[in-house]
């Protein structure tokens, strides 16, 4: 190994990577960086990470040696993802070049001494010509475009500044994400669920909404998903239960007559794997004075396939109490009806995109029929979402839809709005 010049660390790479900055003669391409890594191999967790990686450190700038790139370091990072520093490199086409070399070499399986190595790799990479001249620049738009890389079907992500933006944008929404939790600044808003051949209001669905203290709204599209990614969704999720279910309870204190018959919760995936949820539940229902049959719970077809089995055990615990369980955008997942009749389900929410065009659309409008023969035939109720027009509505009672959601009725409204769409 001591005849392969080029090894380097982190620190060694950033000094690299300056020395580079000083030296770059043109406006265009001089030198990229590149962020790798080879997943991990079962063997690491047998113990040996340190020398495998060391191994694959190794691997790496031996081939970059024999295919000729006129001046490079090779860096190990951290576990098993590697940077490269390429110099002398003159346009695209050649980093594209090596860009498939690279991941052509762990595809195929890589003898280390008496271990084999294939994986996918997936590579971030920026070029010299990014403006802005401090080395942890460079390698932190790799490491940008390196993270990017995790969704990226090639597995190959070049940095760009609105990259960038995002990223900083997501680190700051991440902290105050923590910080909005932990000062409720997340509300909970109602949208009403109506009864399409009675008109009167069945539930309410639950939805988040995160008021900033200078009163900015920001949509749970946007802090969900964070929510999700960060796990913050599980605290977050608990409060909003909790919230949705307390508010369910002064409803029915306040109208014992008329109060409609559940509020309806989302429920994401790391909560529905989260072994404290059916404590979390009974203790919400339990400070509200509900039962079960107050409380419906929203899943979307891929959170429940995500993890099907520990889905099922929770589904049949949830049914023991009585609590609704709906899928969510129904039509838009697997919609694999062989599983819908071996799951303890209670209704289909039909999702909004063919809601939206149901009265324009041929296939919307069939589709939309069959998951509702589907449901009679399954003993479900349903849902249509995003009602937004009449004709909407009048095609739905013509297909003898049960229940619906939307715009045209109301939009998700705060707490007060929606004590009045109930007493009126
Ligand atoms: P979703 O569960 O499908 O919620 C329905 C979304 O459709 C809501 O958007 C609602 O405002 C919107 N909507 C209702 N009627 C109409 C309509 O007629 N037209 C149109 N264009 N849209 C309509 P919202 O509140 O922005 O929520 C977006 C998504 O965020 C939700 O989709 C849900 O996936 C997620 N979400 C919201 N609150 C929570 C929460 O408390 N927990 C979890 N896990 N997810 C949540
Ligand atoms: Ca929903
Ligand atoms: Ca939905």
């Amino acid at each position: 190994y001591d005849q392969l010049t080029g090894l380097s660390n982190r620190y060694g790479l950033l000094q690299k990577i300056a020395k580079s900055i000083d030296l770059k003669r043109s406006k265009g391409i001089d030198f990229a960086v590149l962020k790798l890594d080879v997943e991990r191999y079962p063997i690491i967790k047998a113990g040996f990470g340190h020398t495998l990686s060391d191994r694959l450190l190794v691997e790496i700038a031996r081939r970059l040696e024999s295919w000729n790139i006129p001046s490079k370091v090779v860096a190990r990072m951290e576990n098993n993802e590697f940077a490269i520093l390429l110099e002398g490199v003159e346009n695209l086409s050649v980093i594209a070049n090596y860009i498939e070399q690279l991941h052509q070499l762990f595809s195929h399986p890589v003898q280390l001494d008496e271990i084999s190595v294939s994986s996918k790799t997936r590579i971030g990479l920026v070029t010299s010509d990014l403006e802005g001249v401090q080395p942890e620049d460079f390698l932190r738009a790799a490491d940008t475009a390196f993270d990017c890389a995790r969704n990226d079907r090639e597995g190959t992500v070049f940095f760009n500044h609105s990259m960038q933006q995002k990223a900083i944008h997501r680190v700051n929404l991440e902290v105050n994400l923590q910080e909005a939790i932990a000062t409720k600044q997340i509300l909970v808003h109602y949208q009403p669920i109506f009864s399409l051949q009675t008109g009167k209001i069945k539930g309410f669905e639950a939805l988040a909404r995160w008021l900033t203290p200078d009163q900015r709204w920001i949509s749970p599209l946007e802090f969900i998903p964070l929510a999700e990614e960060t796990g913050l969704i599980v605290p977050l999720g608990r409060c909003l239960l909790a919230e949705a279910c307390a508010q369910m309870g002064r409803w029915k204190n306040q109208f014992p007559d008329i109060c409609p018959e559940s509020i309806s919760v989302n429920l994401s995936s790391l909560q529905l794997a989260n072994s404290d949820l059916l404590e979390d539940i009974d203790r919400s229902l339990l400070a509200a004075g509900l039962s079960g049959e107050s409380l419906n719970l929203e899943i979307t077809e891929s959170v429940l396939m995500e993890n099907v089995k520990t889905a099922i055990n929770v589904l049949y615990q949830l049914r023991e109490r009585s609590i609704g369980i709906s899928i969510d955008d129904f039509g838009t997942g697997y919609s694999s009806l062989a599983y819908l009749q071996s799951l303890p389900i209670t209704a289909l929410k039909i999702d909004r995109s063919f809601i939206m065009d149901i009265d324009t659309n041929s296939n919307s409008l069939e589709i939309t029929s069959m998951i509702i023969n589907l449901s009679n035939q399954l003993k479900l109720k349903v849902v249509a979402e995003g009602i937004d027009k009449d004709a909407h509505t009048n095609v739905l009672r013509s297909l003898s839809c049960d229940y619906g959601q939307g715009f045209l009725f109301s939009p998700p409204v705060d707490a007060t709005a929606a004590t009045s769409l109930i007493a009126a």
